[in-house]
């Protein structure tokens, strides 16, 4: 609906403009903009506009859901009723059904410091501004290079859960996943259940470190036996699940034709002594954990912290979920991955703090309301802690990354070209990305830089809370060179006159 309106302005702007006369686009004002509608973002949407504020709700996916709830395709017949779906579903229809404005097929590619926010929608630029912003971004997927993971038929589980959840689509035809934590059986049981044949699932984490972490997971019984469901699905048919085994190549030239696992220890070290074990599979996912989506608050400057238990670099934020940034505030997994189950907690909480510091509500009320939500969050977040510890990838790791790997595929830095920058003096992420341009390419380091800094740790001996993060910059994701220049011609520019003769 608002793309040829989008269309029609722009054309009348530019028929209304002169030559050499500034384009000026026009600013959506609302009293506050919730970036990112995944459940986080949609309940923080839904309270605050309960609350009596103006408000936007802007994403790139094409319907509201994130991650866990997206909405399957349109074009996707007799896609199967799953409880996720259903729940997805109703949340889709309450924000159907209130007073907010929302932009989907929006990309966030710039935040400027006064909150404006500018987002690509095709080749078009919209704007929209206002005094506070929710950020509920959510999350990354983390990957750990080793040799043959830049080939075509490697991917994230997340790409993976994402292929069989809006398009009804298998990754492969025999499928190897690998990485860690419950993710990992949460799409190997979805590809299955799509009639996708698994080759195997193999989980960098052993059983003994499983069984450490069972009386935190125990704490939602619920969710443990979900879990526990997903692995005895996988049995049942045969799977065959290795556990203590860490992915070590993806062989193939050209893509991706078998992989090589090794068993690891409990550092995820390779054994010695023990030979990699061939799997054959032409489509390898895989996946070690989730961390917090920094884009945003990266580039706004936001104050971030460094805690593995939520899942690696987080925004910083005071009980009330307010970030360092005056009337910025986190919602969601963006401020610690820590599932599905605490996500619209936390977007409602976002949503009181955001609405008593714009004075649309009385101390009195957000007291009442607000404070049994923040009291209940410590608590429901020990599941999402354990879920973080088992996931987290650990050093060993990066034994498996030989000197010709490619650590960052959008710019072709390997880990040699890495070490040999580190050794002439870059001893942080950001000389290490401008000595290598590490980082520099459309992906904006949300994967490789992560590797990156398990480089530097290697080679420093530092921890990652002393390595640090980057700044961000803008475009934050990739957008179509239109974006900026629109219905730009070089007649636009304004010619002087050439001196006479
Ligand atoms: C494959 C997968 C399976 C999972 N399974 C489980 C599970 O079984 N149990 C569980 O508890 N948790 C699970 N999780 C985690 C769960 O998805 C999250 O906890 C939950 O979705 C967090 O909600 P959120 O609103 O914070 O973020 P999300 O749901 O991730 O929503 C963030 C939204 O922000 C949007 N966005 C991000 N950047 C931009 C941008 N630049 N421009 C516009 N829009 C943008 C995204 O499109 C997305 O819609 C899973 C995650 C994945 C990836």
């Amino acid at each position: 609906m608002t793309q040829p309106r989008a269309r029609a302005d722009a054309g009348r702007a530019a028929a209304s403009r002169t030559a050499g006369e500034p384009r000026r686009e026009q600013v959506e004002k609302f009293d506050l903009i919730v970036l990112g509608a995944g459940p986080a973002g949609i309940e923080a949407a839904l309270t605050a506009r309960s609350l009596g504020m103006r408000v936007l709700i802007i994403d790139e996916a094409p319907q509201a859901g994130g991650q866990y709830y997206r909405a399957p395709n349109l074009a996707v017949q007799d896609m199967p009723s799953t409880p996720e779906k259903r729940e997805g579903d109703r949340l889709r229809m309450r924000l159907a059904e209130a007073d907010v404005q929302t932009w989907f097929n929006h990309r966030i590619w710039s935040i400027e410091p006064s909150y404006r926010v500018a987002c690509a929608t095709g080749i078009h630029n919209r704007l929209a501004e206002a005094p506070a912003m929710i950020i509920a971004t959510g999350v990354v997927e983390k990957v750990r290079p080793v040799p043959g993971w830049t080939q075509p038929g490697v991917m994230g589980l997340a790409a993976a859960a994402i292929m069989v959840k809006s398009y009804k689509v298998v990754p492969g035809k025999r499928v190897l996943l690998t990485g860690s934590g419950p993710l990992l059986y949460d799409v190997a049981t979805k590809i299955c259940a799509a009639g996708g044949d698994i080759a195997a699932v193999v989980d960098a984490v052993p059983l003994s470190t499983w069984m450490q972490q069972t009386t935190r997971l125990a704490r939602k019984p619920k969710l443990l036996a979900k879990g526990l469901g997903w692995m005895a699905y996988l049995r049942a048919r045969g799977v065959k699940i290795y556990r203590g085994h860490a992915l070590c190549e993806v062989l193939g030239s050209g893509e991706a034709d078998g992989a090589l696992i090794r068993k690891v220890d409990a550092d995820w070290y390779p054994v010695e002594g023990q030979e990699p074990i061939q799997i054959d599979c032409d489509t390898v996912c895989y996946g070690y954990g989730l961390q917090p989506g920094l884009d945003m608050s990266r580039l706004l400057g936001a104050e971030h912290v460094y805690k593995r238990s939520r899942g690696g670099w987080t925004l910083k934020t005071d009980r009330f979920l307010r970030t360092s940034l005056r009337k910025v505030y986190a919602a969601g997994d963006v401020a610690g991955a820590f599932g599905i189950d605490l996500a619209g907690m936390r977007g409602r909480l976002a949503a009181y703090t955001a609405a008593m510091d714009g004075r649309f509500i009385e101390p009195k009320r957000f007291r009442l309301e607000a404070k049994p939500l923040k009291d209940a969050l410590p608590h429901s977040a020990s599941f999402g802690r354990a879920v973080n510890r088992l996931s987290m990838p650990r050093r060993g790791l990066v034994a498996f990354i030989t000197p010709e790997t490619t650590i960052c595929r959008c710019e072709s830095i390997t880990r040699s070209k890495l070490e040999m920058a580190i050794q002439q003096g870059a001893h942080s992420l950001t000389t290490l990305r401008s000595a290598t341009r590490c980082g520099m390419g459309p992906c904006g380091g949300r994967y490789c830089l992560s590797a990156a800094s398990t480089i530097l740790r290697e080679e420093l001996e530092i921890d990652f809370g002393d390595i640090g993060i980057v700044k961000g910059r803008s475009p934050m994701r990739p957008v179509h060179i239109r974006t900026f220049t629109q219905d730009f011609a070089y007649s636009d520019l304004p010619q002087r006159k050439p001196p006479p003769l």
